[in-house]
């Protein structure tokens, strides 16, 4: 097996342009389960984990930049006061070993329905930045999911960071599994509000065959919070509300049967999340926790 390490990111494009068929690694945590499966043996295995720069993150201009190889424990170390959503998402991934190791460009280029990085950056309005010899785009990460572990990146691509808004306001995620840690999710939903603009956006994890959004949950959730003078008088969201927009985040999916449950267990499970996110955050607003 030929093993590359480059550690200038020219170098990495350059590789991965001379061999479209190279496998990149970053924490390994999905590409050697596949290998230690007895999946293909990567030939030639690109190691971006010496890569200058691609561990690192920014913020300018009220925007986050969060390299490839940022792994979770950073996230939740470094990243939960401007990102409390990803954050919040990075804290239920695997173990201690696994939020170590594994990272947000792994995981999104894994492009499992599962994955807990896809909700809160699709409730965030984030931007996927890959790059290649022939130059950069920025995909919006809503369209980065092309189906079941299938993403936009082309085979000479690699993903460079992902890009975010600072968060504008409260962010909740929540997830449901088999058990309480180690657990790919059954089903997860995070919400972000943002009080300036009125908005309120969402991201379904597990329910469909790419992560999504609920945009009649999110239509609905504005509208009630604008028409009742929520944001002004920081009241509580009134039951019958929450519930209703549990209800609309559970209609935004189309979950099946599988190993880890039912698509009517996901169904029910994703109206008690939904409803729980939102009041969650909203008592951040209320309190000015955010
Ligand atoms: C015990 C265990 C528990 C887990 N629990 C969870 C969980 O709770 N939630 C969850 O979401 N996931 C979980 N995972 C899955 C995994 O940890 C995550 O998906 C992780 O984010 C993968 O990141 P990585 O850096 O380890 O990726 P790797 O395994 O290194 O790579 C994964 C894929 O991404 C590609 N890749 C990596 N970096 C790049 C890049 N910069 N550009 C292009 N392609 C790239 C690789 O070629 C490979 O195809 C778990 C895994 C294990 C083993």
């Amino acid at each position: 097996m030929t093993f590359v390490a480059p550690t200038r990111w020219e170098d990495a494009l350059a590789e991965k342009a001379a061999r479209p068929d190279a496998v990149p690694i970053a924490g390994g945590t999905d590409l050697m389960v596949a290998v230690n499966r007895g999946g293909p043996r990567p030939d030639p295995l690109l190691d971006l984990t010496r890569v200058a720069g691609l561990a690192d993150w920014s913020q300018h201009d009220g925007r986050l930049r969060i390299g490839a190889a940022v792994p979770y424990a950073r996230l939740v170390r470094e990243l939960t006061a401007l990102a409390p959503g990803l954050a919040a998402a990075a804290r239920t991934v695997g173990s201690p070993q696994i939020r170590n190791r594994g990272t947000v460009g792994g995981n999104l280029a894994s492009a499992s329905p599962a994955g807990d990085c896809h909700p809160p950056l699709l409730a965030a309005g984030a931007v996927v930045e890959v790059a290649s010899v022939r130059g950069q785009r920025q995909i919006p990460v809503g369209d980065f999911f092309t189906g079941v572990k299938r993403s936009a990146l082309a085979p000479d691509e690699l993903i460079a960071a992902v890009e975010l808004p600072v968060a504008p306001g409260p962010q909740e995620f929540a997830k449901v599994g088999t058990r309480n840690a180690m657990v790919i999710a059954v089903c997860s939903v995070a919400v972000g509000l943002d009080p300036a603009a009125g908005t309120v956006r969402t991201g379904l994890g597990s329910v469909a065959p790419t992560p999504c959004r609920a945009p009649e949950a999110e239509a609905f959730g504005a509208a009630e919070l604008a028409d009742r003078g929520l944001w002004e008088s920081r009241t509580p969201i009134p039951d019958p509300v929450a519930v209703r927009f549990g209800e609309l985040v559970a209609a935004a999916a189309a979950p099946i049967d599988d190993v880890r449950g039912t698509a009517a267990y996901r169904r029910h499970a994703l109206a008690v999340l939904g409803r729980r996110v939102l009041v969650r955050a909203w008592l951040g607003y209320r309190t000015g926790a955010r």
